[in-house]
């Protein structure tokens, strides 16, 4: 035994002790966190040889780019704990926002960015024989999300500490995010992303606040000393959840806000248990499958899967994180009363939904509050994000499956629906048929947990994405619920942050309207109104194209590197990147180029204006059709980029691997944006809006945001067409047969029967067969054929534009001007006041 240490007092006059002490020991001049630009290459030095234990001679880029990452973060931590302390002193109203995904990709450079190291940090390294922009390429994607919904995420996160708002991101740490996808012979093959394989420089570990989490087992009621009917949950599993914070820096201010994401880990006391025992292997097992929880993000975007080990991703993490949030509140509040004055809990979809039974466990089971005071704190505490229409993205689990992993919650849901039914039918305010669709539990075969349903009882807020989706929500999907609750509903459209998709994507641009109009649009977005004038300023025109062209050149380079193909930099940048989906429509895209090319092909007096079109995006790798989509892609640009007879007029290529970083090389380069979903399908979108910042020209249906930003950049300024929400829904009442259409359009019956002949499939002449099956056979649920020739015609609206380059450049720089609604700044403004009721708690 080592001898005791004697034990120290550690009250309040020790503490404060070491406080004194140590604020004299930060405040030392020539603070080695200062950010002189001789300081940040002694920084750099100090960490190349003492955190990653490298000279000159064996340092690889890879720690390099550690040593400037451990430099920029040292110089965010004391921002850190300054901001935790601030909000802890206030006892402000925090945000908690929940999220099965987080999006982040890249960190380095956005905090340089926010934190105002860049340019320092530049030299720094310049004096050193070294290129900044070399060792940020080495930082790993954070990819722990699928698509828009968790990118949209990442721009709150953004957001949130650039508006000083008290906010926490809680997530999941996946160990493998959304899958690197590769393509072989045309088709995706999806291979694993370790991004943590060489760790990563931004998270702290927080093994002090590691939280116990209980799954299956089943429930024990009984009577309490006090003589109170009670249940607790016993005989279950145990898993702990250990933090990992990561930091997220303001913008231009000093605060730096939370984004705490849970890793599963096995629970030291089950394993004793079996190591008693003596089975040594199967408790090494056992530890496996429990660390499993947080092993891999599910690449489904938009689509439910169904699986035990995804709802256990889900209670996992959100018992991680109400947990957290509850005690944070014990530490400053004796008990409940203020909790909703205190906490405010967005939930980003349904994912998290399992929160609302949770917090009442919580108070109701753990804290013995009384059911309906319980009731009341959880509903003034929640609000609700809904992201999506689309049937297959509802989240629905068995009563069997959600019982048997989460017994006690099935009976807290049951019991909330049982009130929630009792009390509707008490005030006569919905009859059976609105009940039974209202209703928490779907009756029927088999019986489901309705996780919207959940969310939209179990909140105060529920909102839309954009104007139109919050539109179609109270007319469809929760039309019942919004006759019961009018007030409930309200529409918060989407917006992405100006600091990475224009500041750090686009430096060119960016700098170029901070010389004409200031920086103060780097924080009010709605400041970029003021270039507007400067659309008629032929000077100025000169130069935004300029920049465009080095843009492209930029994204060329990775087209040569990646596909081998050579772009021409005059041609017009087309391009459609997203998530492959049959309502997104890449389909129209792609077989408009095919029957481009047809034509091409068959009249050798046609002459288009050169067209290079860039497609990108990944498939969940269970979704057939999608994975078709891209072979048809890589095959088109197979044909259309080897014949000689097209060379030069029309160029395709397929940019693997869709991710943040690659879209920051994408939005800046691109002049034609395609945001062509079938209309009432996309909630929001935001690519549309990170493409018309960076100066791109949308050819979009009257779709999601697609509505609100041709409102704000102007009908002239936006190439419209297709159906309407109205008119689509009118065609399909009517009876939609795509047949007439291919009968009755030359174009399409020409390049269908083309697809289904093999011409873009040599050799293999059946192949695309299951695409042209879908479309005739399958009745082209999402409309293609019933927009082709609008969009054909529009295309051609688009070419006759680009043919006078002053005008399209005119159209260009308004599209940037007019776009500043859609900075996230101005959602998150939104959702603080009129959801969270969270004001701004100033740092430093
Ligand atoms: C913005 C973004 C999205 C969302 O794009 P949509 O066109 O709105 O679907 C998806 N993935 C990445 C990497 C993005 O940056």
């Amino acid at each position: 035994m080592p001898p005791q240490q004697p034990q120290q007092r550690r009250g309040t006059t020790a503490r404060s002790e070491e406080a004194r002490a140590l604020e004299r020991a930060r405040d030392l001049p020539n603070s080695r966190t200062a950010t002189d630009v001789d300081t940040l290459r002694r920084a750099f030095a100090d960490h190349l040889q003492y955190s990653q234990g490298k000279d000159e001679h064996t340092a690889t880029a890879l720690d390099r780019y550690f040593a400037v990452a451990y430099s920029v973060r040292d110089r965010m931590m004391r921002r850190w704990i300054q901001t935790q302390q601030a909000y802890y002193k206030q006892d402000a109203k925090r945000v908690y926002y929940l999220s099965l995904e987080f999006l982040m990709g890249k960190a380095l450079e956005n905090n340089l960015l926010n934190v105002g190291l860049y340019d320092g940090m530049r030299s720094a390294l310049s004096d050193l024989g070294l290129d900044l922009a070399d060792l940020l390429s080495q930082e790993p994607d954070a990819g722990l999300g699928n698509g828009g919904l968790g990118r949209l995420a990442a721009c709150f996160l953004d957001s949130l500490a650039t508006l000083s708002i008290p906010a926490y991101g809680y997530g999941i740490r996946y160990e493998f995010g959304i899958f690197d996808q590769e393509i072989r012979n045309g088709y995706q093959v999806e291979r694993p992303e370790e991004w943590l394989r060489f760790g990563s420089a931004w998270e702290i570990p927080r093994p002090d606040a590691t939280v116990p989490v209980s799954i299956y087992g089943r429930t024990e009621h009984y009577v309490d000393e006090k003589g109170k009917l009670r249940v607790r949950w016993v005989d279950a599993r145990h898993v702990l959840g250990m933090p990992y914070d990561v930091p997220i820096a303001g913008f231009g201010n000093s605060t730096v806000n939370t984004l705490r994401l849970w890793r599963a880990r096995a629970s030291q006391e089950l394993d004793l248990a079996d190591f008693n025992a003596g089975d040594y292997l199967s408790a090494v097992e056992d530890k496996d499958l429990s660390e499993n929880i947080s092993k891999v993000l599910y690449p489904n975007d938009l689509t439910v899967m169904g699986k035990e080990l995804r709802l256990q991703q889900q209670y996992f993490f959100v018992c991680c994180s109400i947990h957290d949030i509850v005690n944070r509140h014990l530490k400053m509040h004796d008990g409940f009363g203020s909790f909703p004055d205190k906490v405010a809990i967005q939930m980003n979809d349904t994912h998290p939904a399992i929160a609302v039974a949770e917090l009442m466990r919580v108070l109701v089971d753990e804290q013995g509050l009384e059911w309906d005071e319980a009731w009341e704190i959880a509903r003034a505490t929640f609000g609700y994000t809904n992201h999506t229409l689309m049937p297959e993205a509802l989240e629905r689990w068995s009563v069997d499956l959600f019982g048997r992993v989460l017994p006690r919650h099935l009976e807290i849901v049951y019991e909330i629906n049982r009130r929630f039914i009792d009390g509707v039918r008490a005030e006569r305010k919905a009859d059976d048929g609105a009940i039974s669709r209202m209703s928490v539990i779907e009756e029927g075969p088999t019986k489901q947990v309705r996780m919207a349903n959940l969310a939209v009882v179990g909140s105060h807020s529920v909102n839309g994405v954009a104007a139109l989706h919050t539109e179609l929500l109270k007319r469809e999907l929760f039309r019942d619920f919004h006759a019961l609750w009018p007030e409930k509903f309200n529409n918060k459209t989407n917006g992405v942050t100006p600091r990475r998709w224009l500041l750090q994507a686009n430096p060119g641009l960016a700098k170029s309207i901070t010389e004409v109009i200031g920086p103060e649009w780097l924080t009010d977005a709605t400041q970029l109104r003021r270039l507007e004038p400067l659309a008629e300023d032929a000077g100025f025109r000169r130069l935004f194209r300029s920049v465009k062209r080095d843009n492209k050149a930029r994204l060329a380079e990775i087209v040569r590197a990646e596909n081998g193909i050579t772009l021409d930099l005059d041609s017009i940048f087309d391009v459609q990147v997203k998530r492959i989906h049959e309502y997104k429509r890449q389909l129209l895209d792609v077989l408009r180029v095919a029957s481009e090319y047809l034509r091409l092909k068959e009249d050798r007096s046609y002459d288009p204006y050169p067209r290079t079109y860039l497609f990108g995006g990944k498939a969940a790798p269970g979704y057939a059709m999608a994975k078709w989509i891209i072979k048809l892609v890589n095959s088109v640009a197979d044909v259309v980029n080897h014949d000689v007879d097209v060379k030069g007029r029309v160029t395709v290529a397929f940019l693997r691997n869709y991710r943040v970083s690659l879209a920051e090389r994408i939005f800046p380069a691109a002049e034609v944006s395609e945001q062509i979903s079938t209309a009432g399908k996309e909630a929001s979108g935001t690519g549309n809006m990170k493409f018309a910042l960076n100066g791109a020209l949308t050819i979009g249906t009257l779709d999601g945001a697609n509505v609100e930003i041709r409102e704000e950049v102007g009908a002239e300024n936006f190439f419209l067409f297709g159906l309407t929400v109205e008119q689509v829904a009118a065609l399909k009442k009517r009876g939609y047969d795509p047949w007439e259409w291919y009968r009755n359009d030359r174009r399409i019956k020409q390049v269908l029967d083309a697809l289904a002949s093999g011409v873009f499939s040599p050799g293999e002449p059946g192949l695309f067969r299951p695409i042209v099956d879908s479309l005739l056979n399958g009745g082209d649920p999402y409309l293609v054929l019933a927009d082709f020739a609008a969009y054909c015609a529009c295309q051609e609206e688009v070419e006759k534009a680009y043919r006078d380059p002053e005008h399209w450049t005119r159209m260009a720089i308004l599209n940037v001007a007019r776009t500043g609604k859609f900075s996230s700044d101005r959602t998150i403004r939104e959702y603080a006041e009129e959801i969270w009721n969270v004001p701004p708690v100033r740092v430093g």
